[in-house]
Order: C-alpha cells, then structure tokens, then sequence
C-alpha cells in the first residue's frame, strides 16, 4: 500500500504552514482523550472534520471543539 507521503508530496507542502497551527500532518490527537484513534468524518464548510473512535468525541481541525 503507498504512503501518504509518495501519493502526495506537494499537498504535503502546502499544508505545512497548517502544522504550527495545530496539528503535524496525519498525526491527529483527541483534544479530549489525546487518543491518536481518530477518524476523518468529512469536511464541514471551511473545516475537516474528525471523529474519536475511543471516546466518541466528534471536532474540526481548527478549534477542536464539539458540533
Ligand atoms: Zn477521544
């Protein structure tokens, strides 16, 4: 299976001025739990949603609050 990192380079690039915002690419943690068990639920208007599949926790990628 390929890595995200060959599939894609140049996004990984661009993304990286998100990194200091929150979090390092790929690696998404739990604001609640800190759990690393977390699943992309979809983008929601200007946010990508994420989903804790250990405490059940739903957030975005900007503010780590509950929808
Ligand atoms: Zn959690």
């Amino acid at each position: 299976m390929m890595s995200i990192e060959s599939l894609m380079p140049r996004e990984e690039e661009c993304i990286s001025t998100l990194r200091e915002m929150r979090w390092p690419d790929g690696v998404i943690a739990c604001p609640r739990c800190g759990s690393d068990s977390v699943v992309k639920d979809g983008p929601r208007g200007l946010y990508q949603m994420y989903w804790c599949k250990r405490c059940n926790f739903g957030f975005n990628d900007r503010s780590g609050t509950i929808f």
